[in-house]
């Protein structure tokens, strides 16, 4: 008796003679890293291929960036080796994805700088990757190669889940692109914190203070500038800047006061009900006049899906989310599921989409995956119903705030389930490794110095993360 619900008697003709059923699966983040964990549990792979493509070699806790910005985590306690959670008979790529052709199936890919390569390790010495920069190897289903005059190559998929995640969203205002950073990978929180440091060992007493302004009052903003404001608080000035009369809007207005009055405490200056109009080198503009000057302004402002889905040709929204039906499948594509930031899912319960997170990604990712496993089974496709189960902010190392259902969480309460959660993840992505490497990695304390970690893909390419570094003037 078989416990893989996937297995059932081989058609005649037997299974070489079968082309495999390909799978690809593009975004190792929380949406595509769920489902590629569901299907690896159940797939049939005498008949089925699984691969799994992503720009960089790790999967990241995106949720505990701002940990790394103040130093109170390491890279290591944050990532996850892809090569080591993907095992054979599945297969890694490392490569960026350009583009989908969902009329004739493929995904177009470029090799990640210097780093392609398909894990795990290639079975019988055999090279994964053909060539300096060659297609995948395997069931030939990259079907063309790589060269440097032709740098990208193709994977054609019978299914295909898309969990790019997403990008920020400016909304056109001025400057602000060109003036700002965003805390979006494990590289930007790196040099955020070279940055913050090389800040706040200009600032101090008997000189002025530099000023590090977070646009958005967020949850991604509020964590954040509870975290600088307990790593640099002394040595720094911290102020959210946010258009909602409040921060975190959507919140418990209970919570959303509570995480104002730690803020607060913490001498977080809160500018809320303010419009961002514009920015320039070292200003940022508001509707109602006033002028915040800044020595780093950290975009938190907004996310919108990933360019390439319009690029592609599917339906998006205005905020550049792909259009989904119930089951997640794109619009006028059912063999293409999108998940996570990049699908625009409107929850038949209220009537409004789901709001982009790490839990509302890791559900989708599951779904899309389950909707796949019963397609292959001649089964009937289960619909994706949203269930999210509540919201857990951080405000710096001991504070934080939290909600599920009714119930209320507020300081170290809050601050254990968010750590309990984020465990949860941790151990179901890189198992009791990965348990034990947040439970015994380094710390990088404020003020030394932290090794670059190895990354590749394309968050360098577009403006620079930093604006040129202002001049710190003293009294
Ligand atoms: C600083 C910060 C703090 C946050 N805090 C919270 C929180 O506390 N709680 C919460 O629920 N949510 C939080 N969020 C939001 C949450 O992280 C996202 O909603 C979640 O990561 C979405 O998951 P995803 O799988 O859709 O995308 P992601 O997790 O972003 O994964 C996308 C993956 O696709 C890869 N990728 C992207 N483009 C390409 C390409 N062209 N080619 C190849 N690979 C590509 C990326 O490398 C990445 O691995 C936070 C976000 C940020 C930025």
């Amino acid at each position: 008796m078989t416990t893989n619900p996937e297995s059932y008697p081989p058609s005649r003709g037997g299974f070489a003679r079968q082309a495999r059923t390909q799978i690809v699966i593009i975004g190792a983040g929380y949406g595509g890293l769920a489902a590629y964990l569901t299907l690896r549990s159940h797939l049939d792979w005498r008949r089925r291929c699984l691969s799994l493509v992503n720009k960089h070699a790790y999967h990241y806790f995106t949720t505990e960036l701002h940990t790394i910005v103040a130093g109170a985590e390491d890279e290591e306690s944050v990532t996850v080796d892809l090569s080591l959670a993907v095992r054979p008979p599945a297969r890694l790529l490392l490569a960026e994805v350009d583009r989908i052709v969902p009329e004739e199936s493929r995904v177009i890919l470029k090799p990640a700088p210097s780093t392609l390569r398909v894990g795990p390790r290639p079975r019988r010495g055999r090279p994964a990757v053909r060539g300096a920069a060659g297609g995948a190897d395997g069931a030939g289903e990259a079907v063309a190669t790589a060269s440097p005059l032709h740098p990208y190559f193709s994977l054609r998929y019978d299914f295909l889940i898309v969990a790019l995640g997403s990008e920020p969203e400016y909304f056109n205002l001025p400057g602000v692109r060109e003036n700002s950073v965003v805390l979006r990978s494990l590289r930007t929180a790196e040099a955020l914190r070279a940055r913050l440091r090389s800040l706040a060992s200009l600032g101090g007493e008997g000189r002025r203070y530099p000023e590090v302004v977070i646009a958005g009052g967020g949850l991604t903003g509020v964590e954040l500038a509870g975290d600088v404001a307990d790593a640099y608080g002394e040595r720094l000035r911290v102020t959210i800047v946010e258009a909602a009369p409040d921060i975190m809007p959507g919140l418990d207005p209970h919570l959303a006061k509570v995480s104002r009055e730690v803020l607060q405490e913490k001498s977080v200056t809160l500018l809320t009900g303010v419009p961002i109009t514009l920015a320039e080198p070292g200003r940022l503009y508001l509707r109602d006049g006033a002028v915040v000057p800044f020595d780093l302004l950290i975009w938190a402002g907004g996310v919108r899906g990933p360019a390439l889905l319009a690029r592609s040709g599917f339906g998006t929204t205005p905020r550049g989310r792909g259009r989904v039906n119930a089951r997640l499948q794109a619009e006028g594509f059912p063999n293409v599921y999108l998940v996570g930031d990049c699908a625009a899912f409107v929850d038949p319960v209220t009537g409004r989409e789901v709001s982009p997170s790490a839990q509302a990604a890791v559900q989708m990712g599951r779904a899309a995956a389950q909707a796949i496993l019963a397609r292959l089974q001649g089964a009937a496709e289960p619909e994706y119903r949203p269930n999210i189960r509540g919201v857990f902010v951080s405000l710096g190392r001991d504070e934080g705030v939290g909600s599920v259902g009714a119930g209320h969480y507020v300081g170290l309460p809050a601050v254990v389930v968010k750590e309990l959660i984020e465990g949860h993840h941790a151990f179901e992505a890189g198992g009791l490794l990965q348990i034990l490497k947040r439970l015994f990695g380094r710390r990088h304390p404020v003020g030394t110095p932290a090794s670059m970690p190895e990354w590749s893909g394309t968050d360098l390419t577009g403006p620079p993360p930093f604006p040129p570094e202002p001049e710190i003037h003293t009294h």
